[in-house]
């Protein structure tokens, strides 16, 4: 325990050394401790923060609502953006159905070439849809091994029709 005449004497530093402190505060937080127990302190702390944080998130959005819309409608037109919606999709089924596709590992597999895997057209990468080769609807999953990159037309096609291998 630390003793009353330390305490006082560690308020008194803190209040007339506020540069050095400034200096340790940000060294203490970007050091391999500090930022341990920032982990920590988020997760033990979680549904605290998140209360506190809410209120100031909503008025946040409130101010910003439409600045907010737009920029998460110009990102979802990204490349990047289509690639998570893609993803996403299939999200609810695929944590029933058992998956673990990424973006990154999709965005991987589109972007391998720029040419349909069914009809062999040339179609951008970033405009290939993604297809599950044995389709969750009959079992199957949404993993990387399961994805192929389509074209849109042969996708709407080949809708839930299990391929004869
Ligand atoms: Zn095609």
């Amino acid at each position: 325990m630390i003793s009353e005449r330390k305490r006082a004497y560690n308020c008194e530093y803190r209040r007339t050394h506020k540069e050095q402190r400034k200096v340790h505060d940000y060294k203490y937080i970007h050091s391999e401790k500090g930022q341990r127990r920032r982990r920590e302190h988020r997760i033990e702390h979680n549904e605290e923060i998140k209360m506190q944080s809410r209120p100031r998130k909503k008025k946040f959005y409130k101010l910003h609502r439409d600045e907010m819309i737009a920029k998460a409608k110009a990102y979802q037109k990204t490349p990047e953006g289509r690639a998570i919606a893609a993803v996403c999709h299939n999200r609810y089924r695929s944590r029933i159905k058992g998956g673990d596709l990424t973006k990154a590992r999709w965005m991987e597999i589109r972007d391998r070439s720029p040419i349909c895997n069914a009809c062999g057209r040339f179609v951008e990468c970033e405009n290939l849809s993604m297809d599950h080769i044995i389709p969750v609807s009959k079992g199957g999953l949404h993993t990387a091994s399961n994805i192929q990159a389509l074209c849109l037309i042969c996708n709407i096609k080949k809708g839930a029709i299990v391929p004869v291998i």
